[in-house]
């Protein structure tokens, strides 16, 4: 059985709080800034400030590492919260969870106690590095090499799409040993450049902007012998089944960013008037309205379920993947109908609704493909059948 995110369900009563104070910050702090912000693609220090002294860096991590240590239901409904916002937001916390929880399932109790209060606080932010140029879906064509030179790992090598990689002060690296794939730490200060380490492109983006996508050439870096966390070679399954999360995370972020643009959208065609009456009141944006409140609640029931089972310590490929790829066609989905509710004043940079549409194809293509998530989900289902 998988080790669980929390060894307990969370109180249902501080879910709600955490997640109504988080709404309430969102709604007052986010809002306001959030297409400002994302329109120059600047980095939100206040909001990220906000983040960490709210905890929200450590929001899964166990509290005997210094998290809060709430359950996967609670993350789920922050994640959305955040999402609403600024779907940025959710991708700052997203990649750096994936490394913290990475440790926790499978490092050393050392290395937990040494680097997961910081990760917790946020003092220290994570990044996960897996993609290469030539091996994203085809993760088994990895090609960045760690070899052992006496007590040190020498890691050459080129990695891409390092969501959070200028700023990280720890990297969750995957690299081919001699006897496989496997996971390292990488420590380093935040910046373009560090030890054999070097942020070689920025990589400009349709959304999703505001937080950094980064190009990493590794040339004969140099890291500790501990910095190899789990298994030599069997850093492939350790950083696929931490990804059962990122995937729970995406759904829920495409289900915050869906209810966003469903939200304007109902506001909007109550206000709007054509033909004498708001156009809320033509059968043919009733139709609209009600498709996309239909699919906005089975993206959070999917994204629920897929959380509650993996909270259990459940395996869940196959309702993790379904979330995924649901949550995220129905945003793109609904962002789209959201934009021609509003008719021309949609595809203007005055509303979020730009935003939403250019952010939620990410969605789509980020944890694995969709199409990778129904091969996914295809085998999961098949390989449960063939079991008694
Ligand atoms: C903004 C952004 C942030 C990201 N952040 C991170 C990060 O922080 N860390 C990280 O490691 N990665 C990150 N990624 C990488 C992301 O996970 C990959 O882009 C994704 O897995 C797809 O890989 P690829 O881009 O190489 O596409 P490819 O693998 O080249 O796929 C191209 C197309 O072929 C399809 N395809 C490929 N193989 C198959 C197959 N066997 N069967 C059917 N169809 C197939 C794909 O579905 C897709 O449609 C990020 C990507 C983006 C865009």
């Amino acid at each position: 059985m998988a080790i669980s995110p929390a060894s307990t369900p969370t109180d249902p009563a501080l879910r709600e709080e955490m997640v109504a104070s988080v709404r309430r910050w969102v709604a007052r702090e986010v809002v306001p800034v959030a297409s400002e912000l994302e329109h120059a693609d600047a980095f939100p220090d206040a909001l990220v400030a906000d983040m960490r002294a709210m905890g929200l860096f450590g929001i899964t991590i166990p509290e005997a590492y210094g998290g809060l240590g709430l359950d996967l239901l609670t993350y789920v409904a922050v994640i959305e919260e955040l999402a609403y916002g600024w779907m940025s937001l959710s991708g700052i916390i997203n990649t750096h969870t994936m490394c913290a929880t990475n440790i926790w399932y499978h490092g050393t109790e050392d290395q937990r106690r040494r680097w997961l209060p910081d990760l917790a606080s946020g003092t220290r932010r994570g990044a996960l590095s897996l993609s290469e140029p030539d091996a994203g879906t085809d993760t088994r064509n990895l090609s960045c090499r760690a070899v052992r030179d006496g007590d040190e790992w020498v890691v050459t090598g080129t990695k891409t799409w390092v969501t959070n990689g200028e700023r990280a002060a720890l990297i969750l690296l995957a690299a081919r040993t001699d006897v496989g794939i496997s996971a390292f730490l990488v420590e380093k200060e935040p910046g373009p450049r560090f030890g054999g380490i070097t942020v070689s492109k920025n990589i400009g983006k349709l959304g999703y902007k505001g937080l950094e996508t980064v190009e990493m050439a590794y040339a004969d870096h140099r890291l500790p012998g501990d910095a190899l966390v789990g298994e030599e070679g069997r850093g492939l399954p350790q950083i696929l089944g931490v990804m059962e999360q990122g995937r729970i995370n995406i759904a829920a972020r495409a289900t915050g960013v869906a209810r966003a643009a469903f939200d304007a959208a109902l506001a909007y065609a109550q206000d709007r008037v054509t033909m004498g009456r708001p156009i809320a009141e033509h059968q043919a944006i009733q139709l609209k309205l009600a498709d996309m409140a239909t699919k906005l609640e089975a993206s959070r029931l999917l994204t629920r379920a897929a959380a509650e089972r993996k909270q259990a310590g459940e395996r869940c490929d196959v309702e993790a993947g379904m979330a995924k790829l649901f949550a995220s066609e129905a945003a793109f989905e609904i962002a789209t109908e959201a934009m021609r509710i509003h008719g021309g004043v949609g595809y203007t940079t005055e509303l979020p609704i730009e935003r939403y549409y250019r952010d939620a194809p990410l969605m789509m293509i980020g944890e694995g493909t969709n199409e990778i998530q129904r091969i996914v989900i295809a085998r999961g289902l098949l390989d449960r059948a063939r079991r008694p």
